[in-house]
């Protein structure tokens, strides 16, 4: 693309920040202009779900709109409706048109909604966005009986704060531990120990079918798949969420489990790419074409996305990372934990820090810690590096990761 091309970007969340940012360090000086449905500047999704339930507002924005003004990023409302790709342009839903030389999609996901009967009662929230976030923290203020359907990362978020809130949890979730799809059982073991250690309750092997409401429309309870009741007065769905992949359907491109991409992350047209929680790449970690959803992807693969747009193309490759903080936990993954056939403990999950070592085929994939910050840096060094021990070697007597980052890579 041309130095002085015009970049447009649809969404402005972290990975379309990230974008925009990365292509003015990288000396783009055409137009940047990013397309936001969202009203305000563009905010980081991670504090919602954690500290700012618990009143801790502050610092959620990106960047000031100074910012922007200074490095020439033009920051659009609206929401980009369909793109014309014979004429190189965007339509917005305003009617209104914006032409680019490079366009870039990072549309992000949405929630699902839970395929029960009753979602329409006043009662279930859902969390993704800042409104939404705003509007739990004042219900949590004001009910007692929480009802959490789903015990994936968001789901044990919310449950831990609502527990902090003073209200009674439960979790409701189909599969036998939480966090199942991203973690080991023993870290998902220590994870629902941790919560019922501060009360809340667990039903695991558990499916909620129904909300039940009153007379005034609003929500009452939830049922569950064995006919049982759990009372409620307010219910937070966390059952997953799917890309906003509809932009790029409409105009022709591939589309699979979200945009497709290749290693560059370039679309079926070369004018236009897709990163984030919304694209679907070819993972060298995984194997497979995958989608993340996590702030280390959407930023990274924004970093790929600038450098290529600014003259120095690089298949993305970076290692997936990830965290969350749950009552005094902070549980950082390094790695892919997908699939494992052994497991070694360094440390002890009775003694609140410790880390887990996945493997699989005798390759250490993924490193989950927990309340061990060194290990993780660590973790993340080794497994960067590919110079990795194997399950022998991890579990000898005072194995350490940090030894071994400093002496292996
Ligand atoms: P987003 O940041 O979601 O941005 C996409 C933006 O595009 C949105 O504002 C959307 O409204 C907008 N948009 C969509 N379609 C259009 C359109 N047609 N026109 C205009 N705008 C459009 N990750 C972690 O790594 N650690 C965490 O602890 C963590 N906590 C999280 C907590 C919560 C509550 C949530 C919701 C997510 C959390 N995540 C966390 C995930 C992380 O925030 C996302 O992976 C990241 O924001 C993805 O960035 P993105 O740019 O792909 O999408």
């Amino acid at each position: 693309m041309r130095p002085d091309g015009t970049v447009v970007i649809a969404g402005a969340g972290q990975g379309d920040f990230q974008t925009a940012a990365s292509l003015r360090d990288g000396g783009h000086a055409g137009p940047v202009v990013f397309i936001g449905d969202e009203t305000g500047l563009p905010y980081q999704r991670p504090p919602l779900s954690k500290g700012f339930l618990q009143g801790n507002t502050a610092g959620t924005e990106l960047r000031g709109r100074s910012f922007y003004e200074r490095r020439g990023i033009e920051l659009r409302h609206g929401r980009a409706a369909a793109i014309d790709r014979a004429a190189r342009r965007v339509r917005l839903a305003d009617g209104s048109t914006l032409a680019y030389d490079h366009l870039v999609l990072a549309t992000g996901a949405r929630n699902r909604t839970p395929p029960i009967s009753g979602t329409a009662l006043d009662g279930l929230l859902q969390l993704r966005t800042r409104a939404e976030a705003e509007r739990l923290r004042a219900r949590l203020s004001a009910v007692s009986q929480v009802s959490v359907i789903g015990a994936g990362f968001i789901g044990m978020e919310v449950a831990a704060a609502a527990v902090k809130a003073g209200a009674t949890v439960t979790v409701v979730e189909p599969l036998g531990r939480p966090m199942a799809r991203s973690l080991s059982a023993v870290t998902s073991a220590y994870v629902a120990e941790l919560h019922r250690s501060h009360g809340a309750r667990l039903l695991l092997g558990s499916s909620a079918v129904r909300l039940h409401g009153g007379r005034d429309g609003a929500v009452e309870g939830v049922e569950l798949d064995d006919s049982s009741r759990v009372r409620a007065d307010l219910v937070i769905a966390g059952v997953g969420v799917a890309p906003a992949t509809e932009l790029a359907a409409d105009a022709g491109l591939k589309v699979g489990d979200g945009i497709r991409v290749d290693a560059f992350l370039t679309t079926s047209d070369p004018d236009v790419s897709a990163l984030g929680d919304c694209a679907d790449f070819p993972s060298v970690h995984a194997g497979a074409a995958i989608r993340l959803e996590s702030v280390q992807n959407a930023v990274d693969q924004a970093r790929c996305v600038a450098a290529r747009l600014t003259g120095t193309p690089a298949p993305y490759e970076a290692l997936p990372w990830f965290w969350t903080e749950q009552f005094s936990a902070k549980l950082q993954i390094a790695g892919l934990g997908r699939d494992h056939d052994r497991t070694t403990v360094l440390g002890a999950p009775a003694t609140d820090a410790f880390s887990v070592l996945r493997f699989k085929n005798g390759r250490l994939t993924c490193v989950e810690s927990v309340n061990a910050p060194g290990d993780h840096i660590a973790a993340r060094r080794v497994l960067a590096s590919g110079n990795t021990p194997c399950p022998g070697e991890a579990a000898e007597d005072g194995f350490s990761l940090r030894d071994w980052a400093a002496h292996a890579t």
